[in-house]
C-alpha cells in the first residue's frame, strides 16, 4: 500500500471496519513517512483458490467443506481439531506462496494425504480412500505400502 503523496511503502492501520456488506475491508492508513492519511480497500479472497474436479468442473477453495471431511477422517482418532485446522492452514499457505489460483482436486487430495500420513495412519487411510478414488485393489495395496 503505497502512500499516494509520497510513495513510501510502509504505513499504519489507524482504523479499519467492514464494507460492502463485508466483502472487503475498509481501512484508513497513516504513512510511516509522511504521515499523510489515505483510505484502501481489501478485498478479501481477493484470489479464491479454484479446485479442479475430475470431470473438469470446478469450486471455490472451501475451508470448511475440507475440515468435514477431515473431521469424518479423523473421527475418534487422536488428532484435535486445531490440529487439523492447521494442516489446512499450512495447504492453503503454501499454495498462496506458491502463486497458485487452481489445484486439481486430486492433487489437493495429495497435499492433505501427505500432511495426514505424519499424523496418523488410520486417518490417512480413511481420507485416502474418500479421496483417492480408488480403481481397484492394486491401487489401494499401493497407498497402504506408501506407508511404509
Ligand atoms: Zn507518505
Amino acid at each position: 500500500m503505497r502512500c499516494p503523496s509520497c510513495g513510501y511503502q510502509e504505513s499504519k492501520v489507524v482504523d479499519s471496519r467492514s464494507a460492502d456488506d463485508g466483502a472487503s475491508i475498509r481501512r484508513r492508513r497513516e504513512c510511516l513517512q509522511c504521515g499523510t492519511r489515505f483510505t484502501t480497500y481489501e478485498r478479501l479472497a481477493e484470489n479464491p483458490i479454484l479446485v479442479i474436479k475430475a470431470d473438469g468442473s470446478s469450486e471455490v477453495f472451501n475451508r470448511e467443506k475440507l475440515m468435514r471431511g477431515l473431521l469424518i477422517a479423523c473421527a475418534k482418532r487422536p488428532i484435535t481439531p486445531e490440529k487439523i485446522d492447521g494442516l489446512i492452514t499450512s495447504i492453503e499457505s503454501e499454495l498462496r506462496s506458491s502463486q497458485r489460483n487452481e489445484i486439481k482436486s486430486r492433487d489437493l487430495g495429495d497435499l492433505v494425504l501427505a500432511r495426514l500420513a505424519t499424523l496418523d495412519d488410520v486417518a490417512y487411510i480413511r481420507f485416502a480412500s474418500v479421496y483417492k478414488d480408488f480403481q481397484n485393489v492394486e491401487e489401494f495395496s499401493e497407498a497402504l505400502k506408501e506407508l511404509g
